[in-house]
């Protein structure tokens, strides 16, 4: 169901008119976000819930969901926070070595899709990550059986920054090739040599692509000054790497699809002597991703990225209801309560018409 408004953008672009143009997507899925907790989480969810269908959510909560009370309990929370919407949480648990079969059994049972692999030490709240891959061999074991989803931080510990992806990436032969029914994502892809790694893998192995790394290269987080807001990990790279990201994200391989690593800190903590890792991209993902797509001449590949890929990599059925995008001046709110969401103050020439897309949804 592809609605591009083809003969709107004509029009767009012949009279500039930017307040008649729009564009009919099938609501999108949003396949990595962190939702945090208590009143962190109250505020931001909604955010995520106003665009998308479900959203595969993080578990490197405080403290982590490692267990079926904590998945159960956090569920309630998120759908608490996000009771206005038509929103489903997709669940997500944190592995840890000494996770049992039982407990990985009523996990499943309990609504977990996927679990999420943290190598130690790598990005907000992994301290009690894993330091040895072949360490949770049996848990990946009974992954692949239960079909659970194994989402990896691919960032090696204790190297540079820049070089933490890549010297990472060699552990996906043995994943591959020890676990071959095993459903693999790399999360947030963020280089040229992630990207043709997963290309070559076989068909168990997908990514995810964020917004933010379809638009920044390193010099924009730190150049003549430095930009916490826009401070993340895996850190983003060089022009060259973003050009593959944008290559693969619009290039209709359904092994890439969207995933915002939607990851909000307190402004107290972004504007800080100890920076903390994450952008807030959940309100203005949407926006960012059409003024990227459209600038490329390739809105038509928004809708698979963001709404069908990631869905059928994960088995689940294609949402029916639409959003509506539509083009606009308006600009994205400075800051949101106590955080401050990407391209801050900033005209996309996008945004989701929400009234519009409340009244159409089928
Ligand atoms: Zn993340």
């Amino acid at each position: 169901m592809t609605l591009i408004n083809d003969n709107l953008l004509l029009l767009r672009r012949q009279e500039k008119s930017f307040s008649m143009s729009f564009v009919t997507l099938r609501r999108p899925d949003d396949f990595h976000v962190h939702f945090r907790e208590g009143k962190l989480l109250q505020t931001v969810a909604p955010y995520t819930a106003a665009h998308f269908g479900r959203a595969l959510v993080m578990p490197n909560t405080s403290p982590p969901v490692v267990s079926a009370s904590t998945l159960s309990s956090y569920r309630l929370e998120i759908m608490m926070a996000c009771r206005t919407y038509s929103f489903e949480p997709l669940m997500t648990f944190k592995i840890y070595p000494a996770l049992s079969a039982a407990e990985l059994k009523a996990l499943k049972l309990a609504g977990a899709v996927a679990g999420k692999f943290y190598p130690l030490g790598v990005t907000t709240n992994s301290g009690d990550g894993v330091s040895d891959l072949k360490a949770i061999t049996h848990i990946l074991l009974l992954m692949e059986e239960l079909d659970l989803v194994l989402c990896v931080h691919a960032e090696q510990p204790e190297v540079s920054s820049l070089s933490a992806e890549r010297l990472f990436l060699k552990h996906f032969y043995w994943l591959v090739e020890t676990f071959p029914k095993l459903k693999i994502v790399v999360e947030h892809v963020s280089t040229a040599e992630g990207v043709a790694l997963v290309e070559s893998l076989p068909p168990t192995v997908g990514a995810t692509i964020t917004v933010h790394h379809l638009m920044l290269t390193l010099d924009d987080v730190i150049n003549d000054f430095l930009h916490p807001h826009l401070f993340c990990k895996p850190i983003p790279k060089t022009t060259k790497d973003k050009e593959a990201l944008l290559e693969a994200a619009m290039s209709g391989n359904s092994k890439f699809f969207f995933g915002s690593d939607s990851a909000p800190h307190d402004r107290s903590k972004k504007e800080n002597h100890q920076c903390a890792a994450g952008i807030f991209s959940a309100p203005s993902a949407l926006a960012c991703l059409a003024k990227i797509f459209e600038e490329a001449d390739s809105i038509a590949a928004l809708e698979p990225f963001t709404s069908e890929f990631g869905a059928q990599f994960y088995g689940l059925p294609l949402n029916e209801s639409s959003i509506y995008l539509e083009q606009t001046d308006e600009k994205v709110p400075r800051t949101i309560e106590k955080l401050v969401p990407l391209a801050a103050g900033k005209s996309l020439g996008w945004r989701v018409a929400d009234d519009l897309s409340a009244q159409r949804t089928s």
